[in-house]
């Protein structure tokens, strides 16, 4: 550079050299007052993280796009069970390869004893933010929670409750038998996972790493985040839920989640009663619907109990089918006795007008109004 600079013919005193080395790049802009400078900001971590995963998030926002068209058409979808059946089949499958095992965005009641412990403590986003899949996810579900109920996540999203569906869907395939308790016993046991859930949040306010290994009790850990790849004792607990879930639907969901439990709580101060339609004949004396929910979320009473639901809409399929829906069966039988009366009717007329114009002309009339 000094062999250049002199090889200049009239140096100007106080310009600066203009060669490939300068100005010399990236060094920081010099402070506006003496005592002023601060170091450039970095980014949040996160931000790389959402960018890094755009294919994810994309993919995850087709999912719940897709779910919100099923939710807004779930009545056509009812009077459509076959395709009903494999949009469920499809979107459980979706759900439990695509969120579960590759997005690995299986909610856990570690998510909820973390926020509530992090909102006493003192909150910050950018813990929240740092999973993107997760992060979506749980805004999608804190607003279905509000709109539906827990039945959105339960039904559709969950990935451990979707291979539980597709379990019980070989298993009906096989026509393996599907064993139900006595209502007695399922009252009882339907509460365990709320005692499950109160028990974990008094150890979450101890520690909440002593919490995550009580929450073992889920085994979303085995089955979804570490694809059984773990010691034996967690696998052989999870293969038996998924076994049990063969003959029960969804055991595991109905008595011991305590997700699904946080997620009943909120669920009860839904907005709205947009739901799942029922007639006045439901329960009184009608138990067509509350025979066929295997998920046992209809009481005999013909009230949907929204904590339990998960929004599988069969009871939707019964409730526009006119062979199954005893209400409808009447209405059925009604229109058609009154299509073969009307029927007889035609037929007789002409005979009967013969046999009145050869008799009676005046009763014509009579016969006409019938
Ligand atoms: S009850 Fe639990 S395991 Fe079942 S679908 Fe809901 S969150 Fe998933
Ligand atoms: S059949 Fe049961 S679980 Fe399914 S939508 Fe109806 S009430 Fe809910």
């Amino acid at each position: 550079m000094a062999k250049r600079a002199a090889s200049s013919s009239r140096p100007v005193h106080g310009a600066l050299p203009l060669t490939p080395d300068f100005p010399p790049q990236n060094v920081a802009p010099l402070p506006a007052k003496p005592g002023t400078w601060t170091p450039p900001k970095e980014e949040p971590a996160w931000i790389a993280i959402w960018q890094n995963r755009s294919f994810d998030i994309a993919v995850l926002a087709v999912g719940l796009a897709t779910l919100s068209f099923i939710l807004i058409f779930q009545d056509w979808l009812a009077k459509h069970p076959t395709a009903l059946t494999y949009v469920r089949n499809g979107f459980h499958v979706y759900t439990l390869f695509f969120i579960g095992w590759w997005g690995l965005a299986q909610l856990s009641v570690i998510n909820v004893l973390t926020f509530v412990s992090s909102v006493m403590q003192g909150f910050h986003w950018e813990n929240f933010l740092i999973d993107p899949m997760l992060f979506i996810l749980w805004g999608f579900v804190a607003t279905t929670l509000l709109l539906w109920g827990r039945g959105v996540y339960c039904g559709w999203l969950c990935p451990f409750g979707a291979l539980q569906e597709l379990i019980l869907l070989a298993s009906r395939k096989l026509k393996l038998p599907e064993i139900e308790f006595s209502d007695a016993v399922h009252e009882r046991l339907v509460a365990l996972k709320y005692i499950i859930l109160i028990l974990l949040f008094g150890v979450s306010l101890q520690s909440i790493s002593e919490a995550a290994w009580y929450a073992e009790v889920e085994p979303f850990k085995t089955v979804i985040s570490m694809r059984f790849q773990r010691e034996w004792e967690y696998v052989l607990y999870a293969l038996i839920l998924i076994g049990v879930a063969a003959f029960n639907r969804k055991f595991y969901c109905k008595y011991l989640c305590p997700l699904g439990a946080a997620l009943a709580i909120p669920g009860r101060f839904r907005l709205f009663e947009w739901w799942l339609r029922r007639r006045k004949e439901c329960g009184k004396p009608c138990q067509v619907c509350a025979n066929h929910c295997s998920v046992r979320a209809i009481r005999t009473t013909g009230e949907i109990n929204a904590n339990e639901c998960h929004y599988c809409l069969d009871c939707q399929v019964i409730y526009y089918n006119d062979k199954l829906c005893l209400p409808l069966i009447d209405r059925r039988k009604r229109r058609e006795q009154q299509l073969v009366r009307g029927q007889e009717n035609k037929a007789n007329t002409p005979a009967k007008n013969v046999v009145v114009s050869e008799s009676h002309p005046d009763d014509m009339g009579t016969a006409g109004q019938h």
